[in-house]
Parts: structure tokens; sequence; C-alpha cells
């Protein structure tokens, strides 16, 4: 009886645990969190000083007490520990009381290994979940863009975010064709660090970078090129400076990102059943994820691959909305989890 009762009180969870930016769906509610995967902890006690956009304006900006992580980085979890304080601190921000959790469906990068997914399952239930389900990136990211994913057609998600791409060939509520790289909008930011040492000797920020990216990036010409001002520090000097760039040398920063991007989805494709492989060159390939978002890579892609492309609505979202519809209707999609293997 008390337990049927927390159930009516208990609310479910869906979790995007991402490389660069974290959600959580609550159920019925919609999206309450939405942070950068950033934790900054005390660098002796290991407390937690700030997480998310407050941890996110401290980096490049800390001393030597404050160390700012990012625990998925690459796509892997390259800290344990940080990715238990990451998923319990962001459940604090979501205001949800831990008694009241009921399921929690959290997607996983699909490169992590057994031990990194029992190490998610396990901090998520640490958390107070009284049922914890993982679902990979991809499928959670088609369910999220609304894809008819149990039809018997062939449907292909690219997911480019922070620390890797994804490229799924989706049918039958099962991923047919899959990989995954590390070259994705980190990389790109590291690109455009390049080529501002190379070119300019000019020393800039990662945040910095990702801005420039983002604001004046492309991956196709523009309509109209455009122009920006980037400060950074002089190599040979060492004196702070203030340079004007224009959109074409960034396009020619980014290209070979884009380029390795594009490489990978080819292959996937060559490597995709016929069948399948023909409803993809009628239905197209749809993008999501942060790097979706990159001026004209949908043109780009089109024009490389010959392939009808779509960008997702809202691409940022699709994985923890996917994670939201997954608990909204749980016995629909239930056969989308992964199983669990005891270790
Ligand atoms: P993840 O799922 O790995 O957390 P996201 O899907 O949240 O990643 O995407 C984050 C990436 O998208 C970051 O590298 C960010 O710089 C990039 N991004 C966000 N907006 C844009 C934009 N307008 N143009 C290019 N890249 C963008
Ligand atoms: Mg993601």
């Amino acid at each position: 009886m008390a337990f049927k009762f927390l159930n009516l009180l208990s609310t479910d969870l869906g979790i995007d645990l991402g490389t660069a930016n974290s959600l959580i769906y609550v159920t019925n509610k919609g999206i309450v969190v939405n942070e950068p995967s950033i934790i900054a902890l005390e660098g002796d006690t290991d407390k937690v000083v700030a997480i998310g956009n407050e941890a996110r304006e401290m980096l490049g900006r800390t001393h030597k007490n404050i160390v700012t992580i990012r625990p998925l980085k690459d796509g892997v979890i390259a800290d344990f520990e940080a990715t238990e304080i990451m998923i319990r601190e962001l459940i604090k921000k979501a205001n949800i009381n831990r008694m009241f959790i009921g399921r929690i469906v959290i997607d996983v990068p699909s490169g992590i290994t057994e031990v990194e997914k029992r190490a998610v399952r396990d901090s998520a239930e640490r958390a107070g979940a009284r049922e914890v389900h993982l679902v990979a990136e991809a499928m959670a990211s088609a369910i999220g863009v609304g894809l008819d994913i149990s039809a018997p057609i062939g449907n292909m998600i690219v997911d480019i975010g922070g620390g890797t791409s994804e490229i799924a060939v989706i049918s039958l509520n099962g991923i047919v064709e899959h990989a995954s790289i590390r070259v994705a909008g980190d990389e790109m930011n590291q690109a455009i660090m390049q080529f501002f040492k190379k070119n300019y000797n000019l020393l800039i920020g990662e945040k910095t970078a990702e801005q420039i990216k983002c604001t004046i990036g492309s991956a196709m010409p523009l309509l109209e090129e455009i122009k920006a001002e980037v400060k950074g520090r002089d190599l040979v000097d060492g004196i702070p400076k203030t340079i004007e760039i224009t959109s074409v040398e960034i396009r020619e920063a980014l290209d070979e990102c884009i380029q390795t991007i594009i490489e990978a989805v080819k292959l996937s494709l060559e490597r995709t059943p016929p069948e399948l492989a023909s409803d993809i060159l009628d239905r197209g390939i749809v993008l999501t994820g942060g790097g979706a978002l990159l001026k004209n890579l949908d043109a780009r892609m089109r024009e490389d691959t010959s392939l009808p492309i779509h960008i997702a609505e809202d691409p940022l979202t699709c994985v923890v909305r996917g994670c939201g519809k997954i608990l909204e209707n749980f016995e629909l999609y239930e056969k989308v989890l992964l199983k669990q293997r005891r270790t």
C-alpha cells in the first residue's frame, strides 16, 4: 500500500548525459535542466564548487585550488567519480526529492564499455532512482526526432555532439549499423585554436574558439561572408591583442573535421544493407546534436552525399526529449532499452 502511494507520487526522469551538455526531462513537465557537462571541484577536498553554467564560467579562469572537470569529455567516462557527482548535482538542480524518483532513463554514448555502463547505472541508483534504464544515444535521438523506429524502414541519424559524432542506421527498433568517431564540436574548437596559432601567432582560449565557431563558422560559402573580432595573446611578444577574421578563414580551419565526419557517414552508408540504404536514399539523413547547427552543414552534406539532409528541430534537445518519450510510453519503447548484463 505504502509502495503504491509512493508510485503515485513519484517522478520519472530522462537524463541526457552528453559530453558537452547534460539535460533532464521530467515526465509531464518537460526539460527542467539544460547545462554544460562541467563540474568545478575544490582541488584538495573534492568539494563541489559549481556545476553546469557556473562551472563553465570558471573554465580557464581557475586558480590552483579549483579544478574544472568535464567527466565525459571524449565520449568515454574519463572520471567515474566526477560522473557520479554530476548526475547527483544535476538531479539536485531539477529540484526533485530523491525520495520520489521513480524511473530514470539515461542515454549513454555508444562507445562506452560494460563497466562504464554499470557505473552510470549505479550512480543513478545511488542518486535515488528506483529503476534505471540505459538507452543508446542514437536511439534516444531518433525517438526524440519522432522517427518511426519500429517500422521495417531504414532511418539514418547523424548526431554531432561535443566529444563524438554518432552515426546510426535504425530499423525495427534496433540499431543496424553504427559508427562513433571522436571528431565533433570539441575537435572543431581545437582546429580553430590551431588555426590562430599557426596563421596569426595568436593564442586563444577554447571558449573563444567555440564562440567563433558558433557565430561565424560554416561548412559551405555563406550568402554574405561575416567578419568578427577575436581577442587573444600574441605568442611572440606575449601581449593581448585583437585581430579581425572572416568566415572564409574559419571555414578553412573547420574543413578537415567536416570532411572526416562526412567520410564516416559515407562509410556507414557503404556498410548498410542495400534495402535499408535505398530507404535512406529516399528519406535522407537526419542531423541532430549541437554540431547540426553549424552554418550550411546540411548544404555541404547534401552536396557531398547527394542525399536529402534534414536538420532536426531543436537538435540540442532531441536526445533528452527521446528519453522523455520512452518514459511516457514505457511499454511501447521498453524493447529499445539496453539489456542489462550482469558483470
Ligand atoms: P553532447 O551531446 O556531446 O553533449 P551537444 O549535442 O550538446 O553535445 O552539442 C554540443 C556541441 O555543439 C558543442 O561542441 C557546441 O560547440 C556545438 N554547437 C552548439 N551550437 C552550435 C552552432 N550554432 N554551430 C556550431 N556548433 C555548435
Ligand atoms: Mg548528445
